[in-house]
């Protein structure tokens, strides 16, 4: 693949549909920690490990404790300049490198919302508000989330609010030092504020059916150019949709600090945190 930036800006200001597909990567410099590499472990356990409905069935304590530490992770995050630059070409009127009727779509892998957060604080600071705003799809879920675990009730609430802060004696810290999940009692553990069933955290786990499936089929169709973000491009269907850019005829960079499954369908291949190099490739620093 080529590393050449001059030659992707003038692919870029070619493209009539561009997409971007994100993951864990994008969020790594905001201290959120990825699944695989440094910070793919949680005391003792393997993160993917704990990010299934078979380990919530088995342990709904021990993934409540694993989702509380990763949700004040994402509570304390602040987006970093990869969110803000792709917030910022989400607004046409920002997208200076591109044909004024490009279009563009945010796909993300990611449950931190620190896309949403990136794009409203940009979007605090239009007067007037402009239109055609990008959309953004978190495919995965919020870990803000918490869900009914009964699917015909199905109820799912926003709560900044730490669901099991209370059960284990109101501090954070204990989490992060290694409180034992036998201390959780079941009928401790978050309810459904509707129905009173045991609660989930609002994510996608694996194994599970990703959302918007329909909605970025169509996207993936209609782009000619996929912008790869920050993914080890593991975690089917996201890892699939480079190649199938590729497939149609259309053109695909990737933005990852290490090689990866996705440099098989590189046209060009940007190594080194996205944080650095992503606002420079969109013309957003
Ligand atoms: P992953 O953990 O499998 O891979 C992350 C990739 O990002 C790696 O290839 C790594 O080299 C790269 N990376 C690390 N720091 C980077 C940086 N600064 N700049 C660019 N690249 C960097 O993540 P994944 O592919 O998203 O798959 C894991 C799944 O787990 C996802 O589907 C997601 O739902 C979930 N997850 C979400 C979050 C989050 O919301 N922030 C975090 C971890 C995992």
């Amino acid at each position: 693949p080529s590393t050449d930036m001059a030659e992707f800006k003038q692919v870029l200001r070619g493209a009539k549909n561009i997409i971007a597909v994100c993951g864990a990567g994008l969020s790594a410099a905001s201290g959120i920690p990825t699944f695989r590499g440094a910070g793919g472990m949680w005391r003792k356990y393997d993160a993917m490990s704990l990010a299934t409905p078979e380990a919530f069935e088995e342990n709904p304590a021990l993934v409540w404790q694993f989702y509380h530490y990763r949700r004040e992770k994402a509570r304390a995050a602040e987006p970093n300049a990869a969110h803000m630059a792709l917030a910022r070409f989400s607004i046409p009127t920002h997208r200076r490198a591109v044909a004024p009727d490009a279009g563009f779509s945010l796909i993300t892998q990611n449950v931190d919302g620190l896309s949403v957060r990136a794009l409203d604080a940009v979007l605090q600071a239009e007067e007037p508000k402009p239109t055609g705003v990008a959309p953004l799809l978190e495919m995965h879920g919020r870990i803000m989330d918490v869900s009914c675990t009964m699917r015909l009730c199905g109820h799912v609430e926003s709560n900044n609010a730490s669901p099991i802060c209370a059960a284990l004696g109101g501090t954070e810290e204990r989490v992060e030092a290694g409180t034992i999940d036998a201390e959780i009692a079941k009928g401790q553990l978050p309810r459904c504020s509707k129905c009173g069933a045991l609660a989930r955290p609002g994510v996608v786990w694996f194994g599970e059916m990703p959302r918007y499936l329909g909605e970025i089929d169509k996207l993936v169709e209609q782009a000619d150019l996929c912008l790869v973000v920050g993914t080890s491009s593991t975690v089917y269907p996201a890892a699939g949709y480079a190649a199938e850019v590729q497939d149609h005829g259309g053109r695909v960079a990737v933005f990852n600090l290490e090689r990866s499954d996705g440099d098989e369908y590189a046209d060009f291949l940007f190594l080194g945190p996205c944080e650095e190099t992503l606002p420079d490739a969109l013309g957003s620093n």
